[in-house]
């Protein structure tokens, strides 16, 4: 059993609703954990990067807001998630009856035990080898037209399974057209979108 006193420093949690991939449209706690060593020069939550400066929250507390929301999905997500030993936390949440979601760069070493893994490799720093094997979801971010030769080597590592989604950059509208082309063109894969910024939802 996890220690429910250990803590985390995390930047938000919330209930909301998942705006991208593969489950767009589902309601989902969201766990922001804070540092970030990745460095995207694109990131839309930089202010996740320091751990220093955040609330530092115990699993217990986490528990208790996550069974409070009545929510059937917790997604955690960063920053970078993976700098944190996510076992006891997600050990913890595995009692709330959640189906547990992580999203990550795959930058650390895996840890935890998850439902639903989605990998969005970044440039800037590679994912570890170990989690391909893993990858339920491939989302990769594309910023200019080489970002599309970078999806195919990733999705080469991952299961046969695993399913495959491109997004636009949300300061970069057009690579929208781009990625309509790529896709009528490779329809194995799929567009992502930021709905949660449309919808107006954290
Ligand atoms: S990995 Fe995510 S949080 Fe870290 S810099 Fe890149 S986009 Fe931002």
């Amino acid at each position: 059993m996890s220690n429910l006193t250990q803590t985390y420093p995390v930047m938000e949690h919330f209930y909301t609703i998942q705006g991208e991939g593969a489950h767009t449209g589902k309601a989902a706690y969201f766990i922001r954990l804070a540092g970030c060593d990745v460095g995207c020069s694109w990131c839309d939550v930089k202010e996740s990067w320091q751990e220093e400066g955040h609330p530092i929250l115990s699993i217990q507390e986490l528990v208790d807001a996550v069974k409070t929301s009545g929510a059937k999905m917790v997604v955690i997500t960063g920053g970078e998630p993976l700098l944190h030993d996510l076992d006891p936390l997600t050990e913890a949440l595995a009692q709330c009856q959640v189906s547990l979601h992580i999203e990550t760069s795959g930058s650390s070493p895996f840890s935890g035990k998850f439902d639903w893994i989605t990998l969005s490799p970044k440039k800037f720093k590679r994912p570890v080898t170990d989690i391909y094997p893993k990858v339920a979801e491939l989302k990769v971010v594309v910023v200019n037209k080489k970002d599309f030769q970078w999806a195919e080597e990733h999705a080469a590592l991952c299961p046969e399974s695993t399913q495959l989604y491109l997004q636009p950059e949300w300061e970069t509208p057009q690579a929208m057209g781009w990625i309509v082309e790529y896709v009528k063109e490779h329809p194995h894969w799929n567009i992502s979108l930021q709905t949660h910024k449309y919808l107006d939802v954290p």
